[in-house]
């Protein structure tokens, strides 16, 4: 059998998932155990998502957790580029041998003939899908309309009936009906192919043999697959791994759990607990021990013992399981060195000493000013918001709306942290000041403290929002209902 090469393949569009880390952990583990490779591919296609801070966060994040891959856009390797957006000329290549092979097709719909056949679709509870109006262009209509430069797509052809069987080594067979899938754009308009194009092209030239991937393209199978057979090639063995649960089994949500590996590095887990924990997820050791290194999970490795109900990420569990590692795995030395590495980590330090310098006249002032930056949640109280002017209702509507404001920022700056809550502030007809005194107590823990704003710009956005989660269900939580409420004011408050 050829060499094993496996491939974790992110899209660089925001924090790193811990989703992400768990399934390079089971490819890590696959490939060492056959003795074959690790890969690490940039899934960069969508150029308006993708950014290369985030790319840059996921490569350190997955060497945090001690996720070494052989071959990637920072080690390079036989197979590079190994970052999509450099491939262009390569998927246009492959597009072309589609389009000879006559498996794929131009289409020149419109957005609005594409919008108008979806609602009609959908009014008559059909799949909504492409109903095929530019398959029967002739070579004269489509020369016409690309010497016009009229703006098309790539579509692929498929199966008019019949079924696709997915193999998958974890399940049964899947069967799905060709009628419930689309003719899958390939190549869009501005000339970059879509994920299926760019990924298929790229498992093959990388020579990966086996896509362990998460369960949510699963449905995408078929396209994949279909492509291999107009290619000619042949298609690496599929693996669909289940999908990381919130406690109540929903799937994992950063609303719900912090889902960002950068929180548990800030929040001082360590990386080979975090590590463990994933490889807890939806697989066991033989003998069913809960501490597990690394190299014991490759040396025990066995996919097939993977378990497809959904594995749940539950905060708790991890707590746990990082007390014992800090408990019974470091000796004080290392507990010492580990603890300083932690606290004393270059860039929390050059962010928070501007933030107290002034404050200061001995180095003891230190401790009480900058605690919060270094510890969990703030030991709050509903009675910690009480204030004059302010009811702990409206607490609640301001942290609620501050939690979504900040959703929705590109980039995480101080400046622009500090004029989206002015803007809110002004929206909500509040003064500056007490708007933010709940902001100060869920953040620090108190309303005397460095600048609220520098401080959430330090803190991040991920640790912003678990506090700001905490406060609210401090002051006694959001049901279904009041959600509702607050949603609708906060949209008509954004209209005005
Ligand atoms: N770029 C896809 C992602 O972000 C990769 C999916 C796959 O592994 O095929 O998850």
């Amino acid at each position: 059998m050829s060499e094993v090469r496996t491939r974790i393949a992110p899209s660089p569009t925001g924090d790193p998932h811990v989703g992400t880390a768990y399934i390079a952990l089971f490819n890590l583990c696959f490939a060492r155990q056959h003795g074959g490779s690790f890969i690490l591919r940039i899934e960069d296609t969508d150029q308006v998502r993708s950014t290369r801070q985030s790319e840059a966060d996921i490569l350190s994040a997955l060497k945090w957790l001690g996720l070494n891959w052989d071959e990637g856009p920072d080690k390079g390797g036989k197979f590079g580029p190994y970052r999509q957006s450099e491939r262009s000329e390569i998927y246009r290549q492959h597009v072309d041998i589609l389009l000879e092979k006559g498996h794929a097709f131009h289409c020149f719909c419109s957005a609005e003939r594409l919008e108008s056949l979806r609602r009609q679709q959908m009014a008559d509870k059909q799949t909504p899908g492409y109903d095929g109006y530019c398959l029967h262009l002739s070579q004269a209509e489509i020369d016409d309309k690309l010497s016009r430069n009229i703006p098309h797509v790539i579509r692929m052809k498929k199966p008019e009936s019949g079924q696709c069987v997915v193999k998958d080594m974890l399940r049964d067979d899947v069967a799905i009906d060709w009628h419930q899938i689309d003719m899958q754009v390939l190549m869009k308009s501005d000339g970059l192919p879509t994920y299926h194009l760019a990924n298929v092209v790229d498992d093959h030239l990388m020579q990966i043999t086996h896509v362990i991937r998460g369960e949510e393209w699963i449905n995408s199978a078929p396209k994949h697959l279909l492509l291999y057979e107009y290619f000619g090639w042949e298609a690496p063995q599929l693996c669909h791994m289940p999908l990381l649960r919130n406690t109540d089994k929903s799937k994992l949500s950063k609303r719900k759990n912090p889902t960002s590996i950068g929180y548990y590095q800030r929040m001082g887990y360590l990386p080979e607990a975090v590590g463990n924990y994933l490889g807890m997820m939806g697989w066991s050791m033989p003998d069913e021990r809960e501490l597990f290194s690394l190299d014991e999970m490759i040396k025990e490795f066995d996919i097939n013992r993977v378990s497809l109900g959904g594995p749940v990420f539950d905060t708790e569990k991890l707590d746990w399981l990082n007390g014992r590692y800090l408990r019974e795995k470091l000796s004080d030395d290392e507990f010492i060195q580990r603890f300083s590495q932690w606290a004393l980590r270059p860039a929390m330090l050059q962010a928070i000493v501007p933030l107290i310098k002034q404050r200061v006249e001995r180095f003891t002032d230190i401790a009480p000013l900058a605690a919060f930056f270094f510890s969990g949640m703030p030991q709050i109280s509903e009675e910690s918001f009480s204030h004059k002017k302010i009811s702990t209702d409206e607490a609640k509507k301001i942290l609620q709306f501050i939690a979504w404001e900040l959703e929705t920022l590109e980039a995480w700056h101080r400046d622009r942290i500090e004029s989206v809550l002015m803007q809110l502030a002004e929206k909500m007809e509040l003064k500056i000041r007490d708007f933010l005194f709940p902001v100060f107590i869920a953040i620090a823990g108190t309303s005397v403290s460095t600048s609220v704003i520098d401080s959430i710009a330090v803190l991040g956005l991920d640790i912003v929002r678990a506090r700001l989660r905490h406060a609210i269900e401090v002051l006694g939580g959001v049901s279904k209902k009041q959600a509702k409420n607050l949603e609708k004011e906060y949209q008509e408050l954004l209209r005005d």
